[in-house]
């Protein structure tokens, strides 16, 4: 068979995880049930993050859940990203990623900084075996921008002497920067004090 019938994307995702499962096996290591979708998993999306699990104690079910940014379109990519998050999803996401989650990405056969750890070359060619079994990731690339915001620098005082800084309330800046507490002199205005 080498059809692939049509699927959903979150169909695939569930079938990558069961492909994924015998990695985990292998190792020790037990995949707990779950939920796994294409989407943003929060707001931020400046920052960039192309995956996120959330813990078993956030879900009112409690099954962790998944979530793979849309910018991601590319099967191994995604798998890859899905692997990252599994580890994740067997910490129920208790050590972000600390050494217990660089121990079991290590033995997984995860590289680089463990924040973006990704699959290490050995892995990287058995995910990209189980990408061919599993079929093109059904799902169309949506252009993310990088930045949304424009974020200026905000508006701070800061004192030129013991360089003491404070951050600015919109509502007072018209009071123009305080005097350090410290040295008794006026402070310089840094950051954006720009009326808006
Ligand atoms: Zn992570
Ligand atoms: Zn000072």
């Amino acid at each position: 068979m080498t059809t692939h019938p049509t699927v959903t994307r979150e169909q695939w995702l569930q079938q990558a995880i069961l492909t994924l499962t015998p990695l985990f096996h292998t190792k020790g290591y037990t995949l707990p049930k779950c939920h796994v979708s294409c989407g943003f998993a929060s707001t931020d999306v400046k920052r960039g993050h192309i995956g996120q699990c959330w813990g078993s104690k956030a879900s009112a079910d409690q099954i962790n859940q998944i979530f793979i940014s849309p910018a991601l379109s590319d099967s191994v990519e995604v798998l890859d990203t899905l692997m990252h998050e599994l580890v994740h999803a067997v910490d129920d996401c208790r050590n972000k990623h600390g050494p217990e989650f660089k121990k079991m990405a290590l033995k997984l056969g995860m590289r680089g900084p463990m924040r973006n750890a990704e699959a290490g070359p050995e892995l990287k060619i058995k995910l990209k075996e189980l990408a061919i079994t599993l079929g093109p990731y059904p799902h169309a690339k949506l252009y993310v921008p990088k930045k949304v915001i424009d974020r200026r620098p905000r508006a701070r005082a800061k004192c030129s002497v013991c360089g003491f800084t404070v951050p600015m309330l919109k509502a007072f800046i018209h009071f123009g920067p305080p005097i350090c507490p410290k040295d008794k002199i006026d402070m310089a205005a840094i950051g954006d004090w720009g009326e808006s």
